[in-house]
């Protein structure tokens, strides 16, 4: 049964990275970064007690831990009102896992996913087997009733594939897909092939999902720059035009209740590598809400 709440609500979300640990070895995985914004499971309690609105249990892979559903039941016994797990899907590939999660209270988990063919998804986590684990992950999660999302990744070579990919996650009933510019890494699509896939997508949205985010690229890859200053307004209000496609920045507001220094440092490292050429983004109204762009890369 899918989810019945509308996709893309805003929700007051605290991020805790729990671990680093994986059994994932994706090219473009953050935890290098990461490792100055782990959470130790001792200070978790202590942080709940201050975050009873929503927390999302994240890492690494918060599914290796020895008994997570265990920990989404003290955050609920915590007084928390909402909370979410981000995973690469594999470990729910286990139907009965996956049920413990959901009686212990998990309302909501996002599954990372970057294809659905098994030759690009296993490229890019180095680990044969694990696109057929992450979709019976996410088709298990689908059954509990609870709120799924995936968040995809999009490499050069998923790129070509994807429309049949979001393809797939409509047929399955999921209703919000984040499709998320990889950081620091080699095998991003190019903003050329995101703007065209953007493009395509505009007039069938009955054959993607009712969201289909974009986050993390410049805005002016899916809007030409000469529009923009017509959306300005829109920018103010959010990036929300009611519409199945939306855009969103870099998402680094939160980081598990580490210090405001060591927080500011991984924000930093992230940051210095986005440009924001001035003959190009001078006057642009995206310019407080836009990361830039990567750098070596072209529009
Ligand atoms: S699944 Fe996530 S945490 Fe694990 S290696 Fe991949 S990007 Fe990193
Ligand atoms: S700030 Fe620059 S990179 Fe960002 S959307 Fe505007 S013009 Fe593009």
């Amino acid at each position: 049964m899918a989810s019945k709440s509308k996709p893309g609500t805003a929700t007051d979300f605290f991020d805790i990275t729990l671990t680093l640990d994986c059994n994932n070895d994706c090219v473009f995985c953050p935890r290098s970064e990461l490792k100055r914004v782990l959470v130790p499971l001792e200070r978790l309690e202590p942080l709940l007690k201050k975050h009873r609105g929503g927390v999302v249990l994240t890492g690494g892979e918060p599914t290796l831990l020895p008994d997570l559903p265990a920990l989404v039941k003290r955050c609920k016994q915590l007084g928390c009102k909402r909370v979410g797990v981000i995973t690469n899907g594999r470990r729910v590939s286990d139907k009965k896992y996956m049920r413990a999660l959901v009686s212990a209270g998990l309302d909501e988990i996002t599954i990372s996913i970057y294809s659905h063919l098994p030759a690009v998804h296993d490229k890019y986590t180095r680990k044969k087997g694990s696109c057929a684990q992450s979709w019976l992950g996410l088709r298990n999660a689908m059954a509990t009733g609870i709120d799924v999302k995936v968040n995809m990744v999009l490499t050069a070579k998923a790129l070509p594939q994807t429309p049949k990919t979001l393809g797939m996650f409509k047929a399955m009933g999921l209703r919000q897909v984040v499709i998320i510019d990889p950081v620091g890494s080699q095998d991003y699509a190019d903003y050329g092939g995101v703007a065209k896939l953007q493009d395509g997508m505009k007039d069938c949205s009955f054959s993607y999902p009712e969201l289909v985010v974009f986050r993390g690229y410049p805005l002016c890859v899916l809007i030409p720059r000469r529009e923009m200053n017509e959306i300005a307004d829109m920018l103010e209000r959010g990036t929300d035009c009611g519409c199945h496609l939306r855009w969103e920045g870099q998402h680094l507001e939160s980081a598990g209740g580490v210090g405001e220094k060591n927080f500011d440092k991984y924000r930093r490292s992230v940051t210095e590598g986005f440009s924001k050429p001035k003959k190009l983004c001078s006057g642009c109204p995206a310019d407080a809400v836009c990361a830039g762009i990567q750098k070596g890369r072209k529009l």
